[in-house]
C-alpha cells in the first residue's frame, strides 16, 4: 500500500510514525512518503538555540492530561527525551489593574483572591443554581461564561484563558467546538460545579487547564528531530509542495511543484487553507468548507535577561491579559521558570505573545516595531532594570484556526464528504482541537482508520 502524508509538522510526522508502526504490527507492507514544502520539519514547532538559551517559536509543550503525545514518544522509544515542567509552573497569573493576580487553585485561595470582586465571586458560586440551557444549539464562549459565571468571570477569567489557548475572541468562538468537555458538563450534569462535583475533579483550578506541562530536553524541536530519526522506512521529500489531488480509478494522483505521483491513501496534515487549495479539484465543497475556517495571527518575542536585570524573580507559568485591560500583548510566559533548562545559569527567559483574533494589527507592523511594543509592554509590567541579553522574534500570520460558531456543522459536513472519499484522511488541528495532543490524537485515529 502506498501512503502519502502531506505536511511535516507534528501531525504529519506522528501520522508517519504511527501508520508505519501499525503496519508493522499487522504485518502489512506499506511505502510511506512524507512531503514537506519547507526545508525543515516541525511546522509550528521550532526551537531556536542562541547563547545557550532555548527559545520556543511556537508551542511551549503539551499537557500530560491527555495521553496521546506521551504515548507517541513511548511508542517511538523516546520516553527519556521527555521533561516535566517545574512545579512553579502551576502558578498562573492574570493581569488586572496593573497587578498580577494569582489564579486561585482552591477554595481558600478563591475567597482571598484579588482577581475577582466579592460580588463577582458570589456570582460565580451562584453557577450552582443556574438552570442548564434547554436547547443543544451552539453558543459563543462569551454567552456561556456570562450566563453561567457572570460578566466579571467572563472578562477576567474566561477571556484571558481562551486567549492563552486559541488567541481567540470569546464573542465569536464556539463553546461546543473549543471546549467540548465543558459543553458536555452542562448538558449531562446541569452545570459546571454540579459536573465537577460528580466527576470529583477537585484538582483543576477554576481557570487553569488541567495537567502538567511536558516538553523535550533541548526544546520541542529536539523531539521532532528524534521522531524523524525513528521513521527509518519513511521517504521524506523536503522542499516539495503538494499542489493538488485528483482521483484516479482506485487511487489518488498527486501533483507537487516538482512531480506527479500515484498513491493509494492520502493523509493531509496541513493547515485548513492549504487543505482547501489541495482538494479543490477533488471536491469543490470540501475545499470551500476548509477555506471557510479562519485563522488568527500571533507573534512571539523571546527576551533573555541577566538575573540581576530583573526586579521580579519570574516564578510561575506567566500571566495572561484580559482584553478588557486594553494592552497590546496577550500575555507573557516565564519560559525558564516553566523549564529551567531554557536559559543558562544566571539568566532568565520570557516569551511575549501578541496578536490573536483581536490583535490582527500585528500583521501590518515590522519586526522592529513589534519587538519594541513587546518590550515596552513587558517593561511596564515587569520593570526590568537592564536591556535584554538576547532578543528573538517569530511571526505566524496564520497561527491558530478559530472554531467560530457553526464550526461543528462544518465538521459534520466535512466528515460526511470524507466518509464517501475512501482513502483520504485529514490530520492536524483544523477540526477537533488545536493543541499538540489534539494533533497526535488525530494521527492515532488515522493510523487505525487506514487499516480498518
Ligand atoms: C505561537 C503558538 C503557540 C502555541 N502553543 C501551544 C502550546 O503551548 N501547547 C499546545 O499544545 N499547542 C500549542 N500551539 C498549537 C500547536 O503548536 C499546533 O496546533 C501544532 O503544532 C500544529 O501542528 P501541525 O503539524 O498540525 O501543523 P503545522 O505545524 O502547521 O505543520 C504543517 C506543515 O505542513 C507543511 N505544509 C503546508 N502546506 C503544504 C503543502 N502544500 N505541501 C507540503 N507541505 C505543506 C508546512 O510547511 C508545515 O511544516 C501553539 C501554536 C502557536 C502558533
Amino acid at each position: 500500500m502506498k501512503i502519502c502524508i502531506v505536511g511535516g509538522g507534528i501531525s504529519g510526522l506522528s501520522a508517519a510514525l504511527l501508520v508505519k508502526n501499525k503496519a508493522k504490527k499487522l504485518g502489512l507492507p506499506v511505502a510511506i512518503t512524507l512531503f514537506e514544502k519547507e526545508n525543515r520539519l516541525g511546522g509550528t514547532i521550532f526551537t531556536k538555540t542562541e547563547k545557550n538559551f532555548q527559545i520556543e517559536a511556537g508551542p511551549n509543550g503539551f499537557l500530560n492530561s491527555k495521553p496521546f503525545t506521551l504515548d507517541l514518544f513511548n511508542i517511538a522509544g523516546l520516553q527519556d527525551l521527555i521533561i516535566r515542567s517545574n512545579d512553579a509552573a502551576r502558578i498562573r497569573y492574570i493581569y488586572r489593574n496593573g497587578l498580577l493576580e494569582k489564579v486561585p487553585e482552591g477554595g481558600v485561595e478563591f475567597f482571598k483572591s484579588g482577581l475577582i470582586s466579592f460580588k463577582g465571586k458570589l456570582r460565580i458560586l451562584g453557577e450552582f443554581f443556574i438552570p442548564a440551557k434547554r436547547d443543544n444549539g451552539d453558543e459563543t464562549i462569551a454567552n456561556f461564561a456570562k450566563r453561567r459565571l457572570g460578566a466579571e468571570a467572563k472578562d477576567y477569567m474566561i477571556a484571558p484563558m481562551v486567549s492563552g489557548i486559541f488567541a481567540g475572541d470569546i464573542s465569536k468562538l464556539s463553546l461546543k467546538s473549543c471546549f467540548p468537555v465543558i459543553y458536555e458538563l452542562e448538558k449531562k450534569y446541569g452545570g459546571l460545579f454540579k459536573g465537577l462535583i460528580k466527576k470529583k475533579n477537585k484538582k483543576s483550578g477554576p481557570a487553569g487547564p488541567k495537567g502538567i506541562l511536558m516538553s523535550c530536553k533541548g526544546g520541542l524541536f529536539n523531539g521532532i528531530i528524534a521522531l524523524k530519526n525513528k521513521c527509518d522506512d519513511v521517504n521524506f521529500l523536503m522542499d516539495e509542495k503538494i499542489l493538488s489531488i485528483n482521483k484516479g480509478d482506485h487511487n489518488f494522483i498527486i501533483h507537487s511543484n516538482k512531480c506527479q505521483y500515484v498513491f493509494d491513501k492520502v493523509v493531509l496534515a496541513v493547515p485548513a487553507y492549504d487543505i482547501a487549495s489541495i482538494v479543490e479539484n477533488l471536491n469543490k465543497r470540501l475545499s470551500e468548507l476548509f477555506f471557510d475556517i479562519p485563522y488568527a495571527p500571533a507573534c512571539v518575542v523571546g527576551l533573555g535577561f541577566k538575573d540581576a536585570d530583573l526586579v521580579d524573580n519570574l516564578n510561575g507559568f506567566g500571566f495572561l491579559i484580559p482584553p478588557k485591560e486594553n494592552k497590546k500583548i496577550l500575555g507573557i510566559l516565564f519560559s525558564s521558570s516553566i523549564f529551567p533548562e531554557r536559559a543558562p545559569k544566571g539568566y532568565k527567559l520570557i516569551r511575549i505573545i501578541m496578536g490573536g483574533d483581536m490583535g490582527r494589527w500585528i500583521v501590518n507592523k515590522s519586526r522592529e516595531e513589534l519587538i519594541k511594543i513587546a518590550y515596552d509592554e513587558a517593561m511596564d509590567i515587569l520593570k526590568f532594570s537592564g536591556d535584554p541579553y538576547i532578543t528573538e522574534f517569530f511571526m505566524y500570520e496564520k497561527a491558530i484556526p478559530q472554531y467560530y460558531i457553526g464550526h461543528s456543522e462544518k465538521v459534520e459536513e466535512i466528515e460526511n464528504i470524507l466518509n464517501k472519499s475512501v482513502g483520504l484522511y485529514i490530520g492536524g488541528n483544523t477540526l477537533y482541537g488545536i493543541g499538540v495532543n489534539d494533533c497526535t490524537h488525530q494521527s492515532f485515529n488515522i493510523a487505525d482508520k487506514i487499516f480498518s
